[in-house]
């Protein structure tokens, strides 16, 4: 049986942070010297198996651990690991880059897609939400990593995004294109039959699509309506990929869960969002990433398209935060990439700090906000009792920099360790 003690180490999780929600209520650093919730100075973690047993202040926790074999973490900050809200491990953008994924066999892209999922979990991302994946070979990598036939982050997955005839991002297999209210239902039990633990549709236009504008709306009324009836009767979830505001003010209205990019949000639709408990996941980087778009030779009106909404997109995120919309870590890029000297996952963590969150805020929206969205509470998103210990270890406080992640240098996942650059020992 696994049973190692985690020493040496202070844990954080976002109960310490003061988010609303969260349990203490109380901040940072006074919390932790009193030993308060979510935040533990020279702490232990206990874990057997793939869950932590127990977790508190050492030597409270030693006298009770036997056996266990003690791992020292030598002075880390450890967290929950991190939680990628939007993610495609098989994206292919116009252009070289994306060809080439788009051209591959169904062979080649399962095994490049499980070589991306190692090196997410790697970076300390130990779950994430695909958002649109070729082909259904997110269903089939899902089953390896949960045999133990392939490393990497527990997927939760929409499996095809539903888009209408030549609507966004139809071009490839990580689409299902579907017309009419009857074609949405069929398309949404379609997804739920191969496995889908949420359903995601493309309400508007977007940057990566020629034929279309970021603002340009791409479903009726009936057919938004009836993608998320028939979601919501199955228990699954509903995000769009969405940009303008006068389209998201009509899907909040008829009960979508979460809002992908939302490049031109406004007050009053933000406003909305908030009462009605409708997540944003911000996707910061995607307009603002001329270098990754070199790297793939994406073309130049695509870039344009992308870095010129920028500006706007920015000032949206400002309105959804200062509204208290809820919102959650998501890369877009692939998760992994790197990324101005780190990898995208934590760029865009900082981004979303920077950008009015705060480390607070940040701990918030990468590890428990998006953990009760998945409705994965109970197992995931806080270092606690009975829960997976999927837990990651950097040298600064997150709490006092968003950077700290960028530090990350040990990884564990179901009590596995699947990272440990001190002892220069990676699992293969
Ligand atoms: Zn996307």
């Amino acid at each position: 049986m696994n049973d190692v003690v985690l020493v040496n180490c202070t844990v954080t999780d976002a109960r310490a942070t003061g988010v609303p929600g969260t349990a203490s209520g109380s901040r940072t650093t006074e919390a932790g010297a009193a030993g308060g919730k979510g935040r533990i100075a020279d702490a232990a973690v206990w874990v057997r198996d793939d869950r932590i047993a127990a977790v508190g202040p050492r030597e409270r926790i030693l006298e009770r651990t036997g056996d266990a074999r003690p791992l020292d973490l030598d002075g880390a900050y450890v967290t929950p690991g991190l939680v990628n809200m939007h993610t495609h491990l098989s994206l292919s953008l116009p252009g070289e880059g994306g060809d080439s994924v788009k051209n591959m066999t169904a062979h080649e892209l399962a095994l490049y897609m499980a070589d991306g999922a190692r090196r997410t979990l790697r970076c300390g991302v130990t779950t994430v939400r695909c958002v649109a994946e070729k082909d259904h070979a997110d269903f089939a990598l899902r089953r390896a990593i949960e045999s133990g036939r392939a490393i990497g982050p527990r997927i939760f997955t929409a499996g095809r995004a539903l888009v209408c005839t030549g609507g966004h991002g139809h071009e490839g297999s990580d689409t299902l294109e579907c017309d009419g209210a009857d074609g949405f239902r069929r398309g949404v039990r379609s997804q739920v039959k191969a496995g889908a633990d949420l359903i995601k549709i493309m309400i508007s236009g977007g940057i990566a699509g020629k034929h279309e504008k970021i603002d340009t709306p791409q479903l009726f009324s009936d057919e938004m309506a009836a993608a998320m009836q028939t979601a919501h009767a199955w228990g699954r979830k509903v995000t769009a990929h969405a940009g303008p505001a006068a389209v998201i003010a009509e899907a909040v209205e008829l009960g979508l869960d979460c809002v992908e990019h939302g490049y031109q949000l406004t007050p009053e639709v933000a406003k909305r969002m908030a009462e009605r408990g409708t997540s944003l996941v911000p996707t910061l980087l995607v307009t603002r990433c001329k270098e990754f778009f070199d790297e793939l030779g994406v073309p130049e009106w695509m870039q344009c398209r992308s870095l010129g909404a920028g500006p706007r997109h920015l000032e949206s995120y400002a309105m959804a935060l200062d509204a208290g919309v809820d919102v959650l870590l998501g890369s877009d890029m692939p998760p992994f990439w790197d990324f101005e000297g780190t990898n995208a996952s934590v760029r865009e963590l900082e981004c979303m700090s920077e950008g009015g969150l705060g480390p607070a805020g940040a701990l918030y929206a990468g590890t428990l906000g998006p953990v009760r969205w998945l409705g994965a509470d109970a197992d995931l998103g806080t270092v606690e009792v009975g829960k997976y210990a999927d837990l990651i270890a950097m040298d600064a406080d997150p709490l006092a920099g968003t950077s700290a992640f960028r530090g990350v240098r040990w990884v564990m996942k179901g009590g596995r360790v699947v990272r440990d650059d001190r002892s220069g020992w990676e699992k293969p």
